[in-house]
Order: structure tokens, then sequence, then C-alpha cells
């Protein structure tokens, strides 16, 4: 038989098909985001002699690898001050220099706390070719958006009552309690792969895009252990995250994952979340999450491919059982229906198809004409309160978005608002949501200072 792309291609689709294994995704509720804390308490762990990770001291960890006469560390914190009390401990357990430093990507919680690893020059500091160039896309260009979104997602400026944790970490320290953030240029950089030997330790470093383009893997033979950076945490991957990001290429994800199967680990170390130390543990859960990222992708193309919208998709992306009940694919960070508008966007870009939406009525036209349309501003607010008395939240929150647009100072109105973003973010067990919500409510409110 002749080969056809098109038949292949068709074949692979209907492959995709949901079966009737398809199940609702189990929800969460907070008291599970509660319980997730326990996953950070603080300690320094010895996954194996010679290696250690301190977890629970900031959103990433720091892991140490002795070697003789010398140490290496990869990923420092986000701040100096967590970067010396995690350092104060690693120089107790061994005292001989820092050799190197690597970075396992270009994000703050990685890097900005390199400073208190470094003496002098004689420490590498070791990253990807591109992490240079997205570390000062960060701190450039995008720095007040970025920094606004972040603290939302984050829920850095919510009062500490209504903060469990961050999905993938304690507590997001960069702006906490006056720390300082530091910058640290790489002073090695690769593009495929490095194999060099420190203090006697054989270390490989592989390019390996994910979460990031930057990120990289660190594999030790002689330990068979993996540093696997953001690419694998005990939580559903962000394959989108809500601060804002380029676009995520679910497809490269997974190819980084299998490369890191394909060593069959005995011990894996990521940058979130704490170390495993079961070789048939380890090839499940990575085999698990490899599998979650691919039926994103796939079932996005697939449903994208018949003509549907984000929207319309987001609503039917649902994880198989076996995937939605791993313990390593629960929804404490990224979600399956933001990943597959990113799967879109990532693909055919902000149009969704869809004639309407090629040059719609500005916001403030489509709101007057709405709110016409209603009998009126009374009305509308009527139809608000309405709704928050019947529990429809996100339905107040957007006519809440008309109401405003014609009157934007008006106290009723914002109060609505703010009722309505509290009780979404306070029945959120996704931390990223959560805090995104109450953040929000808690900016409207008189009381609120803009952070610096
Ligand atoms: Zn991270």
């Amino acid at each position: 038989m002749k080969f056809s792309p098109f038949l292949f291609l068709a074949f692979l689709l209907l492959s995709c098909e949901p079966t009737k294994e398809i199940a609702k995704t189990p929800s969460l509720v907070p008291e599970d985001l509660k319980k997730h804390t326990e996953e950070f308490r603080k300690e320094v762990i010895t996954v194996t002699e010679g290696i250690h990770v301190a977890i629970g001291y900031s959103l990433a960890n720091s892991m140490m690898v002795e070697g003789e006469k010398g140490k290496i560390i990869i990923d420092t914190t986000g701040t100096i001050e967590t970067g010396r009390e995690v350092r104060a401990i690693f120089d107790q357990i061994n005292p001989y220099p820092i050799k190197a430093v690597i970075y396992t990507h270009n994000h703050g919680d990685h890097v900005f706390g390199a400073r208190a690893f470094i003496d002098d020059e004689n420490t590498e500091v070791i990253a990807h070719a591109t992490t240079k160039k997205y570390i000062n896309r960060i701190l450039g260009i995008l720095r007040p958006i970025i920094s606004k979104r972040s603290s939302r997602m984050f829920g850095s400026a919510i009062p500490e009552e209504d903060f469990e944790n961050n999905g993938i970490g304690p507590f997001l320290e960069i702006g906490k309690d006056g720390r300082q953030t530091s910058l640290v240029y790489p002073t090695k950089e690769f593009e495929d792969n490095l194999k060099l030997t420190i203090s006697g330790v054989d270390i490989h470093l592989y390019h390996a895009p994910g979460e990031t383009n930057d990120q990289i893997f660190v594999w030790l033979p002689k330990f068979k252990a993996l540093f696997p950076g953001d690419n694998f945490y005990k939580a559903f991957p962000n394959l989108y995250t809500i601060r804002g990001t380029p676009y995520r290429d679910l497809a490269g994800w997974v190819k980084s994952i299998d490369k890191m199967r394909y060593l069959e680990p005995d011990f894996l170390i990521p940058s979130h979340s704490r170390p495993l130390e079961d070789s048939q543990e380890i090839l499940k859960h990575l085999t698990d999450y490899r599998d979650a990222i691919q039926f994103v992708h796939d079932q996005t193309v697939r449903l994208m491919n018949k003509g549907m919208t984000p929207t319309e998709i987001a609503s039917e992306i649902v994880l198989p059982e076996h995937l939605a009940s791993s313990p390593f694919l629960k929804e404490f960070y990224g979600t399956p229906q933001w990943s597959s508008k990113n799967v879109f966007t990532g693909y055919l870009g902000w149009f969704d198809g869809n004639p309407a939406t090629l040059n719609p009525l500005p916001d403030k036209e489509e709101a007057k004409k709405i709110i016409a349309m209603a009998g009126g501003w009374s009305k509308v607010l009527d139809e608000a309160n309405k709704a928050i008395k019947e529990k429809e939240f996100q339905w107040a929150l957007q006519l809440t978005d008309y109401l405003l647009l014609e009157n934007p100072n008006n106290k009723e109105v914002i109060n609505i608002r703010i009722s309505s973003l509290d009780s979404l973010g306070e029945i959120q067990a996704n931390p990223n949501a959560r805090y995104y919500y109450l953040s929000s409510a808690d900016e409207l409110l008189p009381s609120f200072i803009s952070p610096p």
C-alpha cells in the first residue's frame, strides 16, 4: 500500500479518540491544598551518600553534590538571604569549596540566590547557552507586567491566613521580608549537551526544553541520579503559566521526559517537591507525566482540527482516570484546561477561527450595547446582585466587567466584584487560580497599597 501522510495523520488522530476510560478529574478541595503543605516540610534530605537536597526553604529546592575536596550546587534558591541559610547547612555537611553552580533554567527561584554560593571567580556557573538571554528578558522589558501578575499568582500580598503554599513550594521568597535577589551570569554555556568532571564527579548535562526553552537536566552516572529541573515535580505540569509566558512546546517536553526515562534513574531529584528513590516508581511517574502532556497535546490538536475554539476545547479536556488519579498529576500547579489553550495559541495564534472575533467591538462599546439591551445599567446591577445570591460567582464577575466599563468607580459594583472574586478564590484548590482571584479582590479594597 502506498503510504499516505494524510491517512497516517488521520490514523494518529483517530487513535487519540477518547474512550470510555475517560473519567472526570477528581476535583481537589481547598483542604487538599492545605495537606499538600506537608510536601514542603523544611529539611535537608540526604538522598544518597554525597547528594543532598534543601527543601522548604524557598519556592525551589537547592541541591548539593559532594566531590573530592569540592562540591557542586544545582539551583540556588531565589534570594541571597535564603541562599546563605541553605549554604550554611551545606557547609556543615561538607566544608570544602563550591567548585561549580549549575542553573537548571533561567527562572528567578533557581538563579537569584547565586551570590550566596559564589565566593570568587574560581566558581564556574554553568547553564544552557540561552539562559542569559531569558534572564535578561524577565528583568528587562517584561518586568512590570510579570511582577504584577506573579505577585497575584503567588499570593505575595494576601493576608497570611488566606495562604497555604504555592503548589510546587512552600512560598515565593522573592520580594518577601526585604530579601534581596542577586544576578550572576553563567560563565560556562552549552547547546546540546556537556560532559565534564568536577572534583572527581562525572556530570552530564543535557538540553531538555520543556517548562522553559533553556531547561536542562543533570545526570550523574556514578549515582544513577537525575535532576530534572522543572520538567517534573509533584503537581500537574505548568504547561502554561497564568503569570504569562512564551509558548511552552508540549511536543518538546514529551521528548525531554523520554530522554530521562531512557536513563532509568535510581534517584530523581526535582527542583520542586521531594526526591524519589525507587527506580520502578520513578519510571512509572515519569511515564505518567509524559503521557499526560502528550494527552493534552493530542486531544487539543484533534479538537482544534474539528474547528472548535480554545474555550470549547478547554471544557472537553479531561485526563483519563489512570492519569487523573496519579499523585504526581494533581492540579496543584498547572491544569489541563489552561494547557490546552496554550497548545491552541502555540499552533494557531490568537484568532479562534470565529469571524465574530476577527474585529470585535471594543469592550466599552460592547458593554454599552449589552447594558442598553438588558434594559439599562440598574437592571444589569440587579442581575449581578441576583447572581451573587444564587452563587453564580463567575457570572457576577463577568457582569461587573460590563458595569465597570460604564461606571468605573461605582462602589456597589466594586463590592460585588470583590465578593465574587473572594468566593471564586475560596473554593479553588489550585493555588495559582486561588491567589490570583484573592489578590485581585484585595487590590480593589480602599486599604490596598500597591507594592513598590
Ligand atoms: Zn521553578
